[in-house]
């Protein structure tokens, strides 16, 4: 049996090496490593594939916050509702533009926004909502859409870990996730279900005007070579990556696939076992599983657990140990528990086990039957 690691990036590259390999080097060959020609052609791809007008590439999935922020003109202190159970960069942005960010509670089966303690957040001075479509799967859009047209909000979806998964509408419309709201924005960062070589990021946009705005910030605020309209950013995807996105943009399908696949084998594996609920699949949305996340139950010590399977080389992991209300970079707008039971909940029993493309059976019934043999011995 192969060695077990969280993602599997060396097995995925060997599998399309020659294909990676040529792309690159025609790169190296024209040293065009700044917008060369490849960044547009897979822009172009990338936005047939989502069904969007436009895509903008970018350095990384917080810079695409970021421009998304600045690009919808939002003001000093303006209020911005995000999810209390996601990674840092989704609030980040928010602090560092000097708008305030209102945390949410998340749905105990999803983990994504709570409707109903969302719109219980939303005031006069909210001006937008970044539901983070987490784990692989999308936040409820429906209602999310419904509450920011009541309240005229702009939403910006929070795509970097659902690349590919797509929501279904109750008039049987089907959306690629980042595609819906406003703005859609994502992150290439290497173990991404879409990943490239280094850093990369992308906003996905249908309106045009909001389109022209993202080009400029994200290009030094100019439209014409040195005609500076705003203060802008400097963020770009190198060609190199370009090139390599769009070939992996074409396994992107089976890959998500795969990912699916080692799913269904935990899911199988977990389904009657005491101790621990397998991730919920919600109705409306398809699940890409960047992350395969169990829930355990409150009598499981989940440090013990973990070095258990350490001892057998299985790595696992806490995505996230702490939530953002408790974290002490968000200074005012720290919350209290009281107001969070879910995401609290959820950061003291949950664990990731690893899900990748390339995982085989022989490995993942090692994991489980590990698994399994921990929750036996410790009831
Ligand atoms: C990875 C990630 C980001 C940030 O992407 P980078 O490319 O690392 O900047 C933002 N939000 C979520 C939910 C992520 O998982």
């Amino acid at each position: 049996m192969g060695h077990i690691s969280m993602v599997d990036l060396k097995g995925q590259y060997y599998k399309i090496k020659d294909e990676i390999d040529s792309k690159m080097q025609e790169v190296i060959d024209t040293a065009a490593f700044i917008k060369g020609p490849q960044v547009r052609t897979f822009e172009c791809h990338l936005s047939r594939y989502l069904n969007v007008n436009h895509v903008i590439t970018c350095g990384n999935g917080t810079d695409a916050l970021q421009i998304a922020l600045m690009a919808l003109g939002l003001k000093h202190g303006d209020e911005v509702i995000t999810a209390d159970f996601t990674f840092i960069a989704t609030v980040e942005v928010v602090a560092l533009l000097g708008l305030k960010p209102v945390l949410v509670d998340v749905d105990p089966e999803t983990y994504t926004i709570d409707i109903e303690k969302l719109e219980k957040a939303i005031t006069p001075r909210t001006k937008a909502i970044i539901p983070v479509h987490l784990f692989g799967q999308c936040a409820d859009m429906e209602p999310i859409l419904q509450l920011a047209h009541k309240h005229k909000l702009f939403v910006i979806e929070d795509t970097a870990q659902a690349t590919g998964a797509t929501y279904t509408f109750s008039d049987g419309t089907v959306m690629h996730a980042g595609t819906m709201g406003d703005i859609g924005t994502t992150s290439f960062f290497p173990s991404k279900n879409l990943g490239c070589f280094g850093d990369g990021g992308a906003l996905f946009v249908k309106d045009d005007n909001i389109a022209d705005r993202v080009r400029m910030v994200a290009n030094h605020g100019m439209k014409v070579r040195y005609h500076h309209d705003m203060i802008g950013v400097n963020s770009r995807l190198d060609t190199l990556q370009a090139a390599v996105l769009d070939v992996k943009l074409k396994y992107l399908d089976q890959y998500n696939k795969a990912r699916c696949a080692a799913a269904d084998f935990y899911d199988n594996a977990f389904a009657d076992v005491a101790g621990v609920s397998i991730p919920v699949r919600a109705e409306n949305s398809t699940h890409i599983f960047h992350q395969y996340t169990l829930v355990l139950d409150a009598w499981v010590n989940r440090d013990d657990l973990m070095k258990f399977l350490d001892s057998k080389g299985i790595p696992s992991m806490v995505y996230y140990p702490i939530p953002l209300h408790r974290q002490e970079a968000m200074g005012i707008a720290k919350g209290n528990d009281r107001d969070f039971p879910v995401t609290e909940m959820l950061c003291s029993r949950v664990f990731s086990l690893p899900m990748h493309t390339e995982l085989d059976a022989e490995q993942q019934k090692y994991i489980s039957d590990s698994v399994i043999e921990f929750l036996s011995q410790n009831k």
